[in-house]
């Protein structure tokens, strides 16, 4: 299988250094690999995503003297795909409407007894308000948000979980069980109103459609992966190998990202600074890119 890698950002903001650390880690894997750097614009929130971040995501990544091929995989049109996987999975019986808010959720999950609520890769774990004891028969209800029925699932599924981590630099193993998955992980949300799909399963569809060998990410979506590979054993589709790569932090530990402060790639372009410079920020002075 040719070594195929990929950078997914949202257009709903500009790049930041954060960013530009995970493409040119990307890049610079797929040309150490002899193989192929992949973009996917991952717009399926119309209601942050936009045309305007879209084009400067593009500019942002020439001037970094990134390549990609083309026609760029956009999730805003594979809609009807991710209303085909969600088809099957209600005709499974895997899934079930809820419409709780965050604030139900918070209120059920921390009842006096249960102590503070626990929270997993996807928020707060969710206590089971809506989940039906048998699945909802009928046709899918469209617009409305959908759970996994997450031990309904793992019921399906015999053996354990097991992805490959290479972030640390050798191969490594991780496993986890089906229980893990029920207490730690719990009912995902897989459709969200007004966008289809949720990130989840567009971005496990996304990676086998185009064929992603080597998923690198930043180390804050290490935790979500055990929920795509759930969803690879589900929907019968391979599990990439995972680089999660550390998040670019200030000398205070903080992440850029999160600051309030963190620049736009574009101003650094702005204010005429080489792309050694945003390197040497991220720690990549010497990398030999080759452009
Ligand atoms: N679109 C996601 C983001 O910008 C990245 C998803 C991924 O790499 O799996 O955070
Ligand atoms: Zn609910």
């Amino acid at each position: 299988m040719t070594f195929t890698t990929r950078f997914a950002p949202s257009p709903t903001g500009p790049l930041h250094l954060g960013h530009a650390y995970s493409a040119i880690i990307a890049y610079k894997m797929a040309q150490a690999n002899a193989g192929r750097f992949l973009l996917r614009i991952e717009d399926i929130d119309s209601t942050r995503a936009s045309p305007k971040w879209e084009a400067q995501i593009y500019e942002d990544l020439v001037w970094l003297g990134l390549k990609w091929e083309t026609p760029v995989m956009r999730q805003s049109d594979r809609l009807a795909l991710y209303d085909h996987a969600l088809d099957a999975l209600w005709g499974r019986g895997l899934l079930y409407p809820c419409t709780c808010s965050r604030a139900d959720i918070a209120a059920a999950s921390s009842a006096p007894q249960e102590g503070a609520p626990l929270n997993g890769p996807d928020g707060i774990i969710y206590p089971g308000t809506c989940r039906p004891v048998q699945p909802p028969k009928g046709p899918r209800p469209v617009d409305i948000p959908l759970r996994l029925d997450m031990a309904r699932a793992c019921g399906k599924i015999t053996g354990q979980f097991e992805f490959v981590e290479e972030g640390s630099g050798s191969a490594e193993h991780i496993t986890f069980s089906t229980e893990e998955m029920i207490s730690t992980v719990g009912d995902v949300v897989l459709a969200r109103r007004g966008m289809g799909t949720s990130y989840h399963l567009s971005v496990v569809l996304d990676d086998a459609a185009q064929e992603i060998s080597h998923v690198v990410r930043g180390s804050d979506l290490f935790e979500a992966t055990r929920i795509h590979v759930v969803l690879q054993r589900l929907l019968d589709l391979p599990h990439p190998r995972y680089h999660h790569h550390k998040l670019i932090r200030d000398t205070s530990g903080k992440r850029l990202a999160k600051r309030d402060d963190a620049r736009a790639i574009s101003l650094y372009r702005d204010e005429e600074h080489r792309v050694k410079d945003i390197l040497s920020m991220i720690g990549l002075e010497g990398s030999h890119l080759t452009l």
